[in-house]
């Protein structure tokens, strides 16, 4: 079922009202999508972290980013937008997912976000590790065709197996390129960086499809010019966004699994989410917030935040919103 848009969209909890220390957590106080039935965006939450390789943890990223995100106003004034006034955004919970078995997790998460696209025309997923994007991008695969993925993240992610598993956090879009999900020769990883095992990771990362952009050149870059990178490699593809927080140097995102010295700033990050703007959205994903190595919520923050700029981009499409004081 899809939303009627002649009706006005649900908002949030008002803050001026309500304080925003109060009250059942959604995701940016927005309402639930089962009291709705249908929206435009959806949030949703997919706590599994059994594909982790290092620190474990990510499970409870979900929540910490909807605790994180009670802060979020509703107006962005870089985009020059209210994204929950443009259209429906609602939160539609977390997915009940094995604990135990990589394999029926997968399938679930398959499930589920069918489940939800079935009434909402795109779903922001907040991890979880990185393992989620494989059937994130089977279920979208389905839908759209090959698909262009845009991924910030310290970690290419195109590994093979460990310990003989191929379905772990560091495999994702290796998995997706074999089974043929990827635009391949549109696909871009960014702020890559950090030692890896062999100088042939990166060649086997090519043939798989994609180009690095590494953490280390893109200080130096503008952002027009890193933009301008990304948009000349997915061309007219769909595009699905996976954000692995780990993107960000250690110092704005310590809670993560496995933290690599040298990344983006918060600032730099936010400015490329709200970049990706005119490019054809179909769905992104914020992982690996893995809140016990966290402090004062700063990986937190900085996820919500991410979370927020990804569907304020989505939400353009829509419209504007109310974008006056009073909204
Ligand atoms: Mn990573
Ligand atoms: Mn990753």
């Amino acid at each position: 079922m899809q939303r009627d848009h002649e009706a006005r969209p649900v908002g949030p909890v008002d803050a001026t009202k309500v304080p925003r220390f109060t009250g059942l957590v959604t995701f940016a106080r927005l309402p639930r999508l089962e009291d709705l039935e249908s929206c435009d965006i959806a949030v949703l939450g997919v706590p599994f972290d059994s594909g982790t390789s290092f620190r474990p943890g990510a499970r409870f990223g979900p929540e910490a980013i909807r605790a994180a995100s009670r802060l979020i106003r509703t107006y962005n004034p870089a985009l020059d937008i209210s994204p929950f006034d443009a259209c429906q955004v609602a939160d539609a919970g977390d997915l009940a997912i094995s604990p135990f078995n990589i394999d029926a997790a997968v399938a679930e998460i398959e499930r589920g976000l069918g489940d939800v696209l079935a009434s909402c025309d795109h779903v922001v997923t907040l991890g979880g590790d990185h393992t989620i994007a494989l059937p994130i991008l089977r279920v979208l695969h389905r839908r759209f065709g090959p698909i262009a993925v845009v991924h910030f993240d310290a970690h290419l992610d195109t590994w093979d197996t460990y310990f003989d598993a191929p379905i772990t956090h560091g495999t994702p879009f290796r998995r997706a390129s074999e089974e043929g999900l990827l635009a391949k020769g549109n696909c871009i990883h960014l702020g890559i960086r950090g030692p890896i095992y062999d100088r042939v990771d990166l060649s086997d990362d090519s043939d798989l499809g994609f180009k690095v952009r590494p953490a280390y050149t893109m200080g130096e870059a503008r952002y027009d010019e890193v933009l301008g990178e990304i948009r000349d490699r997915v061309g007219d593809r769909p595009v699905y966004v996976s954000v692995d927080i780990d993107v960000l140097d250690p110092g704005f995102a310590p809670g993560t699994g496995t933290p690599e010295p040298g990344g983006l700033t918060s600032r730099e990050l936010l400015a490329l989410m709200r970049g990706l703007a005119d490019l054809p959205i179909i769905g992104a994903d914020v992982v690996e917030v893995a809140p016990a190595y966290d402090h004062a919520q700063i990986t937190a923050l900085a996820a919500t935040h991410v979370a927020y700029e990804l569907v304020s981009v989505i939400a353009l499409k829509y419209g504007r919103g109310n974008t006056g004081l009073s909204s």
